[in-house]
């Protein structure tokens, strides 16, 4: 008896024991990976093979966030632009009435631009079926086209508007440097530094250190300065918001608050600043947004 009941002691010992313990082991055979999916996520719990895969889909899905997010600032710089020149419109309308007629625009430069609204609008974004990895490439590379066009087109039209305008005896058309420029500096590119696409908003002539870099219109030196991204620069005003800007100058040859005249030697060409070689960075501002040279150096 005593025996049985010593026993029954120990049996009863461990009832409590494996009790308290199962929800112990319960918790930990729960709870401890759960904690564990928790900090490196449900990726934890699938096969290698699958891993990969949604690693290389977010690889592709960030490249497209970061197309898509140039391709929105690009197109917040374009709404910006048609703004500006529905201004210029306003204010040339105003001042014309009593002068001429209406604007006279090539029709050659309004359709396409009309178009590519349509295009724009109407977009390769609409599909029946799901969008595959190579038509959403095809709709991005079509967007970045249509936005292109519309850049130039826009960039056109603005020059037109200006040279009708009251600042058309005012605006720099003198050639900065005698050497062809770079035709593809201007606008959205890679940056060769950051290796990512952002505006350039100058026209780059790649010319020897020395060659004489002039004054594209008559005005008065604003600044003639280092910057660390400019380098030696040195900055025109020409009246009315106009500027013009030299950059990467190896000598600057005038001072603040100089009068220049047209064709007038300023600096020197070189490499200063964020520059890869030697070549002339310009820039025409208006009120301090920049300006297509390309549209203005043709006169
Ligand atoms: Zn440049």
């Amino acid at each position: 008896m005593a025996k049985a009941k010593s026993l029954s002691v120990f049996q009863a010992g461990l009832l409590i024991a494996a009790l308290v313990l199962v929800p112990v082991l319960l918790t930990l055979l729960f709870i401890t990976p759960n904690s564990e999916i928790k900090e490196r996520g449900m990726r934890a719990l699938l096969p290698q093979q699958l891993k990969n895969t949604i690693i290389d889909s977010q690889v592709h899905l960030d490249a497209y966030a970061k197309e898509l997010g140039e391709l929105q600032a690009r197109m917040m710089r374009l709404d910006a632009q048609s703004q500006r020149l529905a201004k210029l419109a306003g204010e040339k309308d105003k001042q014309v009435t009593n002068v001429n007629v209406k604007p006279k625009f090539d029709t050659k430069d309004t359709k396409p631009l009309m178009n590519l609204e349509l295009d724009g609008r109407g977009g390769p974004l609409i599909n029946a079926r799901p969008m595959t990895e190579p038509d959403l490439q095809a709709a991005i590379a079509e967007l970045t086209q249509a936005v292109d066009a519309r850049d130039d087109s826009l960039s056109s039209i603005e020059a037109k508007i200006l040279q009708q305008s009251v600042l058309k005896d005012m605006l720099p058309n003198g050639t900065p440097v005698s050497a062809a420029y770079n035709s593809s500096s201007y606008g959205w590119r890679i940056d060769p530094f950051t290796g990512g696409k952002a505006f350039h908003e100058g026209l780059d002539f790649p010319a020897n250190t020395g060659t004489p870099i002039r004054a594209a219109a008559d005005g008065i030196v604003s600044e003639a300065d280092h910057t660390s991204d400019y380098g030696n620069i040195v900055k025109i005003e020409h009246g009315a918001g106009l500027e013009t800007r030299y950059a990467h100058a190896s000598k600057l040859l005038v001072s603040v608050g100089e009068r220049v005249v047209k064709g007038q030697e300023v600096a020197e060409v070189g490499s200063t600043g964020r520059s890869t070689g030697p070549h002339l960075h310009y820039e025409i501002r208006l009120n301090g947004e920049s300006l297509d040279p390309r549209k203005y150096l043709q006169n």
